[in-house]
């Protein structure tokens, strides 16, 4: 495997966009997947509210993804607090509006990440639960979460990936992990991962960095460690935002240059419902967009 050929598919690429809350944030969603839809990602996915919040606004979207886009499109989908009869209607509506592929996962406590959960009575109690309940359903594709910094509300590493097996045995086809940027680290928790027998692909989550600040108030709530390069990288770069850019799109260019060199060779990019970041990362990794070589061939 090698990003030497420009093709596309040298490494397979998924973007995660989240569902608008408001007009305005709709506009800049469907701007973002007009920009990106020429790089033919493999699959796109739309998260899921918290506590069933956003049911409607990702169904809303998931559904829109589906008739007015050719992406193939993965609607993530939580079990907290709700029955399996409740999880299971959700699920039915998904499936009627065309849903093939689900991003299974527990979920956060209502109070948000940090307060210590609590299963609902009668309902999945984590999503390896939800997994073996989605194959009993239906034929669907599903992926779950990992997480090689482990998972807040884990005791350890070992805890994580017991839990990740789990949701392997009980028919996951892939995991996408939590953002990081310590590659070592990511090595070595795939072996572990790896020695533990688990076998389904395990898809580096990638986060070009939009505003290093806020992205640290994020990461400390999901457990991702801040590397010190990170501060050093955009030392003075607060206000100059093309600057900022240039070193955000370098960051995620090498990290994954990096990846494939360690033979990985698929990518979930969280997109942020934002197109330059991701686009150059892309460019720069020398790859070229379907539609450009679609167009450069028609004109051939
Ligand atoms: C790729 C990705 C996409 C995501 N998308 C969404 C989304 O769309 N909507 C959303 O709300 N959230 C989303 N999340 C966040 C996720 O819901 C939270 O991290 C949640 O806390 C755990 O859900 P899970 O499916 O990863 O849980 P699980 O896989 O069930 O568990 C995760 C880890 O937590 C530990 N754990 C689980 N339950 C307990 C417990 N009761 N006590 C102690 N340890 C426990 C286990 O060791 C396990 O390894 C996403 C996360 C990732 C990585």
């Amino acid at each position: 495997m090698a990003l030497n050929t420009g093709d596309r598919r040298d490494i397979g690429i998924s973007f995660e966009f989240f569902p608008p809350k408001s007009e305005e944030m709709e506009g800049q969603l469907w701007k973002t997947v007009a920009e990106l839809q020429d790089w033919d990602p493999d699959f796109v996915s739309v998260t899921y509210g918290a506590g069933g919040t956003t049911k409607a606004p990702t169904l809303t979207a998931v559904t829109r993804f589906l008739n007015e886009t050719p992406l193939a499109t993965a609607s993530h989908l939580t079990c907290v607090g709700a029955t399996k009869e409740e999880t299971h209607q959700v699920i039915d509506h998904f499936r009627k509006a065309g849903v093939k592929h689900f991003v299974a996962l527990r979920g956060d406590a209502p109070g948000g990440a940090g307060v210590p959960y609590q299963p609902h009575p009668g309902g999945y109690a984590n999503a390896a639960e939800l997994v073996a309940g989605l194959r009993e359903i239906g034929d669907f594709e599903i992926s779950v979460s990992a997480y090689p910094e482990k998972h807040p509300e884990s005791r350890d590493v070992a805890a994580d990936i017991d839990m990740l097996k789990r949701k392997a045995d009980s028919g996951a086809d892939r995991a996408l992990t939590q953002f990081f940027f310590d590659n070592d680290n990511f090595e070595r928790y795939l072996e572990k991962v790896r020695a533990a027998g688990v076998k389904i692909p395990i898809v580096p989550g990638i986060m070009p960095i939009q505003n290093l600040t806020q992205l640290k108030r994020f990461a400390s709530a999901c457990g991702t460690v801040i590397p010190a390069f990170l501060d050093e990288r955009f030392a003075g770069l607060d206000d100059k935002v093309e600057e900022r850019a240039k070193v955000s799109v370098d960051v995620a260019v090498e990290q994954i240059e990096d990846l494939v060199r360690r033979g990985l060779d698929e990518f979930h990019l969280y997109t942020m419902n934002r197109s330059p970041l991701v686009s150059a990362v892309l460019t720069n990794l020398g790859l070229r967009r379907e539609g450009a070589k679609r167009a450069a061939g028609a004109a051939a």
